[in-house]
């Protein structure tokens, strides 16, 4: 099969579009004829070595495919299936794994981390990762787990956002961002959407975003005044380190923080007597349940979530796919087709 491959870790020229062997099913395996792929900060992470993977590596967590063929041990599965993957892996015996919470196991994974992935004619995953896709055109079902399933257990799960809400999103053009934006509008909630240039301001408010923001050294007296002095209830931060204080300084009293990951430095300085004083309360949010993808995706069924495509590319074209994820130019999602 032909597939995106890197044989060691570095920017995205490791990416080579080459033969390589087919996987066969395992126990309890199955090889999808992968639709299509969503590119997402994970993959860039795998490739960059950020996260450890094994070498030659296959990037791609976010998987619509159709069933191939099956190991020994599956059951309720025939060729010609098409699924969406459920990414998180797990040993499924852990203590997390028992309270129901795969995304915290002990022995936790991702697909395309830290097993090969999506970017490739196949891919072999466990059974027990599949979810029907039912009405989901393949295209739409590789938007969802990373970004839409992520924020919904953000804002859902963890922040608990409804009517009444006013959640300021960080990087609102970007995949995360622009899930998180209509999620917290199909929500009720009045959307803030911080973008890093003006241009994309048409983009999130097609989304839905009630007001936007550029990012600027001055961001909280901005949001302050949008919000009648008094800061949003809710903040979704996928930055990190360079934005958790200002994210708090955005914060109304009371307001509660979902943190979803980085794109920057890992440290911060906070002023723990806002923390306490104003009772504020930090969420960290890591991956999806796989009932936050099954709402997503039945959300987006109805089109109520609308994932945006900024690129569908070949699988060729991954070392370009991951150019255009870095260099945050993009409105939406980006997809690769083998
Ligand atoms: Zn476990």
């Amino acid at each position: 099969m032909k597939a995106a491959q890197f044989e060691t870790p570095g920017g995205p020229e490791v990416l080579s579009y080459k033969e390589v062997r087919d996987p066969e099913a395992g126990p309890s395996e199955v090889v999808l004829r992968v639709s299509l792929c969503g590119v997402n900060r994970i993959d860039v992470w795998a490739r960059s070595g950020r996260y450890k993977t094994s070498l030659p590596h296959i990037p791609g967590t976010d998987i619509s495919g159709e069933v191939v063929s099956s190991g020994p041990g599956v059951k309720g599965t025939m060729p010609g299936d098409r699924v969406l993957v459920y990414p998180v892996l797990s040993d499924g015996s852990c203590v997390y794994c028992r309270q129901g919470r795969l995304n915290l196991c002990l022995s936790r994974g991702f697909v395309g981390v830290a097993t090969d992935g999506g970017y490739a004619e196949l891919v072999k995953v466990p059974a027990a990762n599949l979810i029907p896709m039912g009405d989901l055109d393949p295209e739409t079902a590789a938007c969802l787990p990373v970004n839409f399933g992520t924020a919904w257990n953000g804002l859902v799960g963890k922040a608990g956002v409804s009517r009444g809400d006013t959640v300021l999103v960080w990087g609102a053009a970007g995949g995360l961002g622009h899930a998180a934006v209509q999620v917290a509008k199909h929500l009720g909630a009045t959307v803030i959407a911080v973008v890093g240039d003006e241009r994309k301001s048409g983009f999130v408010k097609s989304l839905g975003a009630d007001s936007v923001v550029v990012k600027s050294v001055d961001l909280a007296e901005k949001v302050r005044a949008l919000t009648a002095g008094l800061g949003v209830s809710v903040v979704f931060d996928h930055v990190g380190g360079d934005t958790w204080s200002t994210s708090l300084d955005c914060l109304a009293k009371g307001g509660r923080m979902v943190s979803l990951g980085l794109t920057s430095g890992a440290k911060s300085e906070v002023d723990v007597r806002r923390v306490y004083q104003d009772e504020l309360k930090l969420m960290g949010v890591y991956g999806q349940s796989r009932e936050d993808l099954r709402a997503v995706m039945e959300l987006a069924v109805s089109g109520r979530l609308k994932p945006a495509v900024y690129r569908n590319l070949p699988l060729s074209s991954a070392r370009e796919a991951h150019e255009i994820v870095e260099s945050r130019e993009v409105q939406g999602k980006v997809l690769l087709s083998p």
